[in-house]
């Protein structure tokens, strides 16, 4: 009983803190990559390999208990988020909550800016295994920075009695619709960011802003269905969140390609061909 209660609480913490599945991120660091201009061409080579290991920071926290608080970041729990003056710079924050609130409410925006700027120094330092590593860890890190359930205190439905939402949409809903998601992705303009920091934390402010389409629609659906634990519910909840999936997806995409192309501007636009 002890050892079936532990894997029970395993399976559920390990999908509360996945992040779009394997699917949805292979999905983004794929696309965005191929959305990459005509100067980083040289870059695309690399496509399968940053698709392929686009999962690897949710692979690494088994080892690394540093890595889970990098995946999302409860923002609406900072009562100066709900005042629309969320304290951005880390160590102001940790100065008013302290750093183990801080952590416990998640560090994916400064993990976010930590690994660009990793990225631009692989750039510069033309170390392919770096350029691949920190390439690959911000498709990810970007990706949970759209997924709204990386960006909120009711991530699991848990203060709302929706306990479970997070799989049942992030995992079980998008891998369902998967090929839906895939075929709505456009190409779209991939622009030099100014200040990443910034761009960092807006997505993440507009992430948090879906959620109530996405808890709205885990009611209805389950209601609907009269359960949330079959088709029925996963056809509603994409019928009813379709829209807004589509649109994180998208700028998934294009922001990650946007940060990509920022680092290799900031790094000085080293030759891609020369980097082994
Ligand atoms: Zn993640």
């Amino acid at each position: 009983m002890k050892l079936k209660s532990f894997v029970l609480f395993v399976v559920a913490f390990s999908n509360i803190l996945f992040g779009w599945g394997d699917q949805g991120h292979k999905l983004i660091n794929n696309k965005a990559v191929a959305l990459l201009p005509a100067e980083m061409q040289d870059f695309t080579k690399w496509k399968d390999y940053i698709t392929l290991h686009s999962v690897d920071p949710d692979n690494r926290k088994k080892d690394d208990k540093s890595e889970a608080p990098k995946h999302f970041i409860d923002i609406d729990f900072y009562k100066e988020f709900n005042a629309g003056k969320m304290i951005e710079n880390k160590k102001d924050l940790v100065a008013i909550y302290g750093d183990s609130m801080v952590t416990k409410q998640g560090l994916l925006p400064w993990a976010t800016l930590d690994t660009y700027n990793k990225l631009i120094q692989a750039f510069k330092d033309k170390k392919k295994d770096a350029v691949l590593l920190y390439t690959s860890d911000l498709g990810h890190y970007v990706g949970d920075g759209h997924q709204p359930m990386h960006t909120m205190l009711n991530y699991n439905g848990q203060l709302t009695n929706q306990k479970g939402v997070h799989a049942r949409y992030e995992i079980k809903m998008v891998d369902k619709y998967i090929k839906e998601i895939e075929a709505s992705i456009t190409k779209a303009d991939v622009k030099k960011i100014n200040d990443p920091f910034q761009y960092i934390f807006d997505y993440i402010a507009n992430a948090n802003s879906v959620q109530p389409v996405l808890l709205d629609a885990d009611l209805y659906a389950a209601k609907s269905a009269g359960s949330n634990d079959n088709d029925e519910y996963l056809r509603l909840m994409w019928f009813k969140t379709r829209y807004v999936t589509e649109i994180q997806f998208n700028t998934a995409v294009t922001d990650f390609a946007s940060l990509i192309y920022s680092a290799w501007i900031e790094a000085g636009k080293p030759d891609l061909s020369g980097i082994q």
